[in-house]
């Protein structure tokens, strides 16, 4: 391999832009192909945990994302009328030695990795560029060769379609519906879960007195998407959760169908490597997506380091992220069950078996998703935001 070795990476999302990052603080060469004709983010929020904090901190980004978010302190999981099911969850999260969870926009952490590659010579984002095919010996459209290609294409991956042809993407049969707004109200609110009868709703505070909310129901009719169909079917939930939607705006509102990729035996193929949703789609129900994403992009980083061939180092960084990534999108797709119960009786038994359950369960739950580490001699060596 080169001196200066050359990795392409497809997609210039959260994964792929963290992935650009992490490699260009090992002194290898980027180039990202972006489909979409800006580097952009939906205008939603996105809840970072206490692993991804971690590889934040190997990218340097650290403290700077910290700085644009904020921390979830207070909360827990209600019924749709608002009647408390848990305890202040939240608050016992954010008591933890490596802190709680972290809400901010998504755009503050895509901007925040663009800054960070922003003026390198080693770096080329291209943008417009659809890519349609790939080799496994990295040929990005029968032209642009790496030393390797990096998949970060999210959940219809290019990339995965033309090297793993049979991969599979299912619905989870819910459709989500997201947007940030602000109340002339400022009652404090806290974050976390609703649980209704089939529907869920989510609420995290921003900095700014601006909140996050997501409402999840069973699919619907394309033309039902719409911002009344929302308002009315969550008019009866408790505060804030209809007064945001009756205060949206209807290109406010981020309707998306929910799918997860069906776990892939592997993540390399000879020289290229698939991170993000283009390897582990999963239902957003522990809101560790991204999260797994930005792991991805430290430990693919550090396998590339390692001596050997690529396929070896490719290998290595196989090894080290199946376990994980099946585990947790398992884990994801069994925590979304019990939020889309609808039947009356076993909506009824499964909020006394919520309301039966000590905190530490939480807890405990919460730190073996959060339980990951930056491998040793990950901190890459390139200092960034100083
Ligand atoms: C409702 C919902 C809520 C969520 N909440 C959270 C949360 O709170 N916390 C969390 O950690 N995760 C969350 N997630 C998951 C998270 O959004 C994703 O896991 C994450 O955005 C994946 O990032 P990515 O870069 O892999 O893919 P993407 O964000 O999909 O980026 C892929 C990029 O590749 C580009 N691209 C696609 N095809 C091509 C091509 N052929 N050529 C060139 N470029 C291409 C796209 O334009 C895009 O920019 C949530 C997901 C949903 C649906």
């Amino acid at each position: 391999m080169a001196a200066n070795p050359h990795a392409v990476i497809v997609g210039g999302g959260i994964g792929g832009l963290a992935t650009a990052l992490a490699l260009r603080r090992r002194s290898w060469r980027v180039t990202v192909l972006e489909r979409r004709t800006s580097i952009s983010e939906i205008g939603a929020g996105i809840t970072l945990w206490p692993n991804a904090l971690r590889a934040l901190d190997v990218l340097g980004l650290g403290p700077h994302v910290r700085s644009r978010g904020k921390a979830l302190v207070s909360g827990g999981m209600r019924d749709q009328r608002g009647k408390w099911l848990t305890g202040d969850v939240m608050r016992e999260l954010a008591a933890q030695p490596d802190g709680g969870i972290l809400v901010l926009e998504r755009r503050h952490l895509l901007a925040a990795l663009q800054d960070a590659l922003a003026g390198d010579e080693q770096v080329g984002i291209r943008v417009g560029a659809a890519v349609g095919g790939v080799t496994a010996d990295a040929v990005v459209d029968g032209a642009l060769r790496g030393d390797v290609v990096i998949g970060a294409d999210g959940l219809n991956s290019a990339v995965r379609r033309a090297l793993w042809p049979r991969a599979e993407v299912r619905t989870t049969g819910m459709v989500a519906a997201r947007l940030i707004g602000k109340l002339e109200d400022s009652r404090a609110v806290g974050g976390g879960e609703t649980w209704g009868r089939g529907d869920y709703a989510g609420l995290s505070p921003l900095p700014e007195g601006r909140l996050y909310a997501y409402y999840v129901t069973r699919r619907v009719p394309e033309a039902s998407r719409a911002l009344p169909w929302w308002q009315q079917r969550f008019a009866p939930w408790h505060y804030p959760l209809p007064q945001l939607l009756a205060a949206a705006t209807p290109d406010e509102l981020l309707c998306h169908e929910l799918f997860e990729l069906v776990p892939l035996d592997t993540l390399v193929c000879g020289h290229v490597a698939l991170v993000g949703d283009a390897a582990h789609a999963m239902t957003p129900n522990l809101g560790q997506g991204a999260c797994l994403a930005l792991e991805d992009a430290v430990e693919l980083a550090a396998a590339l380091d390692s001596g050997g061939a690529v396929e070896d180092r490719l290998r290595g960084y196989d090894r080290s992220r199946l376990p994980r990534v099946h585990r947790l999108a398992k884990r994801s797709h069994t925590a979304g069950l019990a939020p889309a119960v609808s039947g009356r009786t076993l909506t009824a038994i499964r909020n006394t078996l919520i309301r039966l359950t000590p905190l530490g369960v939480s807890v405990r739950a919460f730190r073996g998703v959060a339980d990951w580490n930056p491998p040793a001699g990950a901190a890459g060596d390139k200092p960034a935001f100083g």
